[in-house]
């Protein structure tokens, strides 16, 4: 028999009915003889919340007491799920961040999972209950409650399920599984049957909202048998795994990202040590850069201009702004109406003409690139936010994504 990780997402266990699908869900496994594990998120929009309520009494709260209060969304589900398997009279029992043993660090509101001592869960398990944990949240060396960051449930699930070495870790969530984009924005995305891990690391992280991809990573590190699927039916989801069809598949995905912001840093001199100055100040604050591109240099100065996330703005600015004369820069230019909009495919990586072909699609839907960069399994450009949608509906449809999904091989 096999021990399984479901994790179940706000939409999943957003009011009592649909709880009772989850326990419906759950017992399904338990009663084929499987050791189950459930990994619950805060329901609905708890934790949007219970940060606006934080901020009715207190528009700076410390860290720490926004933990203790965000904690709280996953602790409601964990227990409403728990007596919903009582009441179809099977054993259970839930089990907050603490009392699972994940132990964290202490960078509150994003904090990391350090260890997880599984041996309370497997107390539980050996006894036959049906153990819930509760999402999203640790405890750290001082013995304080910790959450792991926006979406942080997903990375609760998978490091549980490597920590137990469980056979599965089964992600249900809202949607079917992982589409080729999103099909909100895209009406003929497809439905992909499998996907690499390194595929997945880069859509998650380039704005495909289905998984936290701190979890993807760890999956990939621990080699997680991982499936995101839905909750609401029936339907097998999407594999994610080792290796996804490469040879035939080049590119199997395409993701915006509106989140973004353009900095320019002006007139910097074109000497060794420049680029480093600008990029520490900014890693000392933790702020991740991408896009990086240097333009030619003239009269012994350059420009350099970069992308960072939307909530890094304010900051980058002030840190720019203040050490101006130590970059030595002329300016600091800024906007923010900007997309990122980037393919992925692990099989992209020996085929030159994939970057010709989305410049392509680009071109015949008459969008500005401003900004290009390429990795072995992706290409993103940066183009005007009001083209984004079109952008990415034209690559798309250029690259016929439309027929990766399971009825059109
Ligand atoms: N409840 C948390 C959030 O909304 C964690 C999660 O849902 O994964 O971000
Ligand atoms: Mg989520």
């Amino acid at each position: 028999m096999a021990l399984i990780v479901k994790k179940f997402g706000g939409s999943s266990v957003a009011n009592s009915e649909r709880i009772l699908n989850v326990a419906r869900i759950v017992l399904e496994s338990y009663k084929e003889g499987h050791s189950v594990v459930v990994v619950v998120s805060a329901q609905g929009d708890t934790t949007d919340e219970l940060i606006e309520k934080a901020r009715e009494i207190n528009t700076k709260p410390s860290k720490r007491e926004m933990d203790v209060l965000l904690s709280a969304g996953e602790q409601i589900s964990m227990a409403l799920l728990a007596m919903a398997i009582e009441k179809e009279g099977y054993p259970v029992i839930s089990l907050t961040g603490y009392q699972a043993g994940i132990m964290t660090d202490s960078n509150y509101g994003s904090a990391r999972i350090k260890s997880i001592d599984t041996e309370r869960i497997f107390r539980e398990l050996d006894k036959k209950n049906i153990v819930i944990v509760a999402g999203f949240q640790g405890w750290n060396r001082y013995e304080d409650i910790t959450t792991l960051g926006r979406g942080g449930s997903d990375t609760t699930a998978v490091a549980l399920a490597a920590a137990l070495k469980a056979d599965l870790c089964e992600i249900y969530t809202d949607v079917d599984g992982i589409y080729t984009a999103d099909p909100k924005i895209v009406p003929d995305a497809a439905k992909l049957d499998d996907i690499s891990y390194d595929e997945m690391l880069e859509l998650a992280s380039l704005g495909a909202n289905v998984l936290h991809t701190r979890s993807v990573e760890i999956a990939k590190k621990y080699n997680v048998n991982l499936v995101v699927r839905s909750s609401f039916n029936n339907s097998p989801g999407t594999i994610i795994k080792e290796v996804g069809k490469v040879e035939k598949m080049l590119v199997r995905g395409v993701a915006k990202d509106d989140n973004v912001a353009r900095i320019a840093v002006i007139g910097v001199e074109d000497k060794p040590g420049v680029a480093f100055k600008l990029f520490s100040l900014l890693a000392k604050e933790n702020i991740s850069v991408d896009l990086i591109i240097q333009s030619i240099g003239r009269n012994g100065k350059t420009d350099i201009s970069f992308i960072i996330s939307k909530e890094n703005l304010d900051k980058t600015l002030e840190v720019l702004n203040s050490n101006i004369d130590v970059i030595g820069a002329e300016e600091i230019r800024h906007s923010d109406k900007y997309s990122k909009v980037s393919i992925v495919g692990a099989g992209m990586v020996n085929n030159p003409g994939v970057a010709a072909t989305m410049f392509e699609a680009l071109f015949d839907a008459d969008v500005n690139i401003h900004m290009i960069t390429t990795s072995e399994i992706k290409i993103s450009v940066l183009v005007d936010v009001k083209d984004s949608v079109r952008a990415v509906n034209a690559i798309h449809e250029k690259f016929r994504l439309a027929e990766l999904g399971s009825g059109g091989k």
